[in-house]
């Protein structure tokens, strides 16, 4: 059985060329990130391109999720090789110039002088640097350093939660949205969301058709309005980096858990993130704890892990993809599926609570289907869906057979990447529901995917209906 939870890994200097990206694609990687935090739109739509032609020569289907910047304020460039920070240290704010260093931090938010005052504790990078803000004047501020370490490149600045008054998407984040939606980006992920209106907001801005909109939870308001963002969103992404700022750090592993089971109660497709192999930036193999927290991660019941620095500028790129899926792979092993099935199965899911019958029809279908494959014992499930919403209804369950996303939508297939467990296939079909099965069967036969005579589940919408709904469960054996 090939790995079911997915791997994205984020491309940057160190993985942005065909080579390691077609070498990525064979470790495991299912979807690769571009963060317009560190790229540019001209930038990240060459390397989202790169991405499909490796993919192309690999005959793979791989998704491409953008990383929308957000609200999120940058200090400006410390020297090469960083400054240090020493504790105790006082260093001031500014928020004009163009270079920071251990004495003269230059933050790029025009508001920060009033909208910090003194006794605010203000965080840095990964919140290892923190500062104690001692005293607030026309043009700087003045801190003290709490906790010491070396500050490099442009480190996040995290100001007091609830501090911030620019939301999520900026006018910066819509523009960019625009320019990737234009380029077909198959996922796109809002930052700093604090509400399901930021989701909204984004998603109206485009017509439809557009991508699959991912709430990145990274602050405390997200935490306490995950249901509803959740509601709104196509996807989720625990973002422990600015979530163990913006949170209390020992709160950030009852939230991961938290955040997968609402998004897996809603269908949606969970990506759990940040520092899952951090030591691999650096050395060729991780930590213990690093190999606990990714197997961890797959119990938790997570759809996908995901690389940042790790493939995006550490020294082994293709290797920390590999380690990943032997990691997942092996927690999958012991994974306790049946539990897992049962208690959601127990449970109302979200959508069978929805208010549209669509919804309720498609998440009653996906139940019968997984209590179906596991009664009859069938050999994979196929899940005939045009926009990928069946195909990750039946996902959640977390089935043992094998499930094939059958689409007729390239874009949809590369957007079922990120779904657990889900086999993309990108199929023309049309005719009678019939029809759609055997098709979908013979080609699912044809691929290797069944043996003649298995019992296959088919999930499959009534190509008549006025609105499209996945109404039919057909338990048929292959020829
Ligand atoms: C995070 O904060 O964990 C995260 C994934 O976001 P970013 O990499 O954009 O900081």
């Amino acid at each position: 059985m090939p790995r079911r939870t997915k791997i994205v890994a984020t491309i940057g200097p160190a993985s942005d060329s065909p080579d390691t990206l077609r070498a990525m694609i064979r470790a495991g990687m299912d979807m690769a990130r571009v963060s317009l935090s560190h790229s540019s739109l001209d930038e990240a739509i060459a390397t989202v391109a790169r991405v499909r032609a490796a993919a192309d020569a690999e005959g793979c289907v791989i998704g491409v999720l953008a990383d929308l910047p957000g609200p999120k304020v940058r200090a400006a460039e410390f020297p090469e090789g960083g400054a240090h920070l020493a504790e105790n240290a006082v260093v001031e704010l500014v928020t004009d110039g163009t270079a920071s260093n251990d004495t003269r931090i230059v933050v790029d938010y025009p508001m920060l002088l009033s909208e910090i005052e003194a006794g605010d504790t203000v965080a840095l990078g990964d919140g290892a640097i923190s500062l104690r803000i001692t005293d607030v004047r026309a043009e700087r501020a003045i801190a003290q350093v709490v906790t010491g370490g070396w500050a490099q490149g442009r480190p996040g600045v995290a100001l007091p939660p609830g501090r911030l008054t620019v939301s999520s998407p900026t006018a910066e984040d819509l523009r960019l949205l625009a320019g990737l939606a234009e380029a077909a980006v198959d996922a796109v992920a809002i930052s700093f969301v604090r509400g399901a209106g930021d989701m909204v907001r984004a998603r109206n801005s485009l017509g439809s058709g557009g991508p699959m909109f991912v709430a990145k939870i990274e602050t405390q308001e997200a935490v306490d309005d995950v249901d509803d963002i959740i509601a709104v969103s196509d996807a989720v992404m625990v973002a422990r980096g600015d979530l163990g700022i913006r949170c209390a750090l020992a709160d950030v592993p009852h939230h991961q858990k938290r955040i997968i089971r609402t998004g897996v109660a809603y269908g949606r497709p969970v990506i759990t993130a940040t520092q899952m192999l951090e030591s691999m930036v650096r050395a060729p193999t991780p930590t213990r704890a690093e190999v606990s927290d990714v197997a961890n991660a797959v119990f938790d019941g997570t759809s996908a892990l995901m690389l940042s620095g790790e493939s995006a500028i550490g020294r082994h790129p293709v290797a920390a993809v590999a380690t990943m899926a032997e990691i997942a792979e092996r927690a999958e092993r012991e994974f306790d599926y049946d539990t897992w099935g049962r208690t959601l199965g127990r449970q109302q899911t979200q959508d069978a609570a929805d208010a549209r019958p669509h919804a309720r029809i498609t998440a009653a279908v996906s139940a019968a289907a997984w209590r179906a494959a596991s009664d009859a014992g069938v050999a994979a499930i196929i899940a005939c869906t045009n926009s990928g919403a069946t195909a990750r209804a039946i996902s959640r369950f977390r089935p043992t057979a094998p499930v094939l996303g059958c689409t007729p939508s390239p874009r949809t297939a590369r957007q079922l990447t990120v779904a657990w467990g889900i086999t993309p296939m990108v199929m023309e079909y049309q005719g009678t529901t019939d029809d759609i099965v055997w098709f979908a069967v013979e080609r699912a036969a044809k691929e290797g995917l069944v043996q003649p005579g298995d019992l296959v589940a088919v999930l499959v919408g009534s190509p008549t209906d006025l609105e499209p709904v996945t109404d039919s469960l057909r338990l048929v054996r292959a020829r």
